[in-house]
């Protein structure tokens, strides 16, 4: 079954867990990959992503679940998300998320907006994002995500139907911290339905998440 997440923490900002351990706790889960994407400034960009691109140099070329290096910008002002996105890139993270604008944090208001404008490859939990704003993720190809993270999850409803009617690419992603947040293949799609999704949309959204995968590791 295809199982992938692409946004996760690990010790590098808050999360509980060793990139090697949590590599090792997802493979024994059946995923094909992960993204661990740490919470980042411009205070730790340089800090956490050649970290996570040297530990997947390792991981890698042992096989099983495939790392990516990645990170989420968090709480940034949203007229620095395009140049720490750019950063991010050049620092070599393969996944770059943004912290999008839940409805349990004080997220600045347009961080939605302009990480839509930045490179970046998933907004996520982007809570009461906007027409205009699902319009522009699905004209860029930037993934929203359903999250499976308490609170965060809270608009799961909301953001799939707006990325439905506006065929904008949808993502399920734990925002695990912990061991206990990563999700089998089967409760991640129990979020999916939950979220409102049909079984046919969620496995529909795991072939396109493999199809991404499959250009991210070629590039
Ligand atoms: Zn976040
Ligand atoms: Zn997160």
């Amino acid at each position: 079954m295809l199982m992938f997440d692409f946004h996760c923490h690990c010790i590098l900002s808050d999360g509980e867990l060793l990139p090697s351990e949590l590599v090792r706790r997802v493979e024994i889960l059946g995923y094909q990959a992960i993204a661990i994407t740490d919470h980042a400034d411009a205070s730790n960009l340089d800090h956490i992503i050649p970290r996570l691109v040297k530990v997947a140099g390792d991981i890698n070329r042992h096989g099983g679940t495939r790392l990516l290096p990645g990170v989420e910008l968090t709480h940034v002002h949203p007229e620095l998300i395009s140049r720490l996105a750019a950063e991010a890139r050049d620092l070599g993270a393969r996944v770059v998320v943004c912290h999008g604008e839940t409805v349990v944090e004080p997220v600045c208001p347009g961080t939605n907006r302009s990480a839509l404008e930045a490179d970046i490859d998933i907004l996520a939990h982007p809570g009461f994002i906007s027409e205009e704003e699902a319009r522009l993720a699905a004209r860029r190809g930037i993934f929203l995500e359903i999250s499976g993270r308490k609170g965060h999850s809270l608009t799961n409803g909301y953001v799939a139907r707006l990325a439905r009617a506006h065929n904008a690419p949808l993502v399920i992603n734990s925002d695990g911290h912990a061991p206990g947040d990563f999700m089998t293949a089967e409760h991640a799609r129990r979020v999916g339905r939950g979220a409102g999704l049909s079984a046919e949309e969620v496995e529909a959204l795991y072939r396109r998440a493999a199809d991404w995968l499959k250009q991210k590791v070629q590039a």
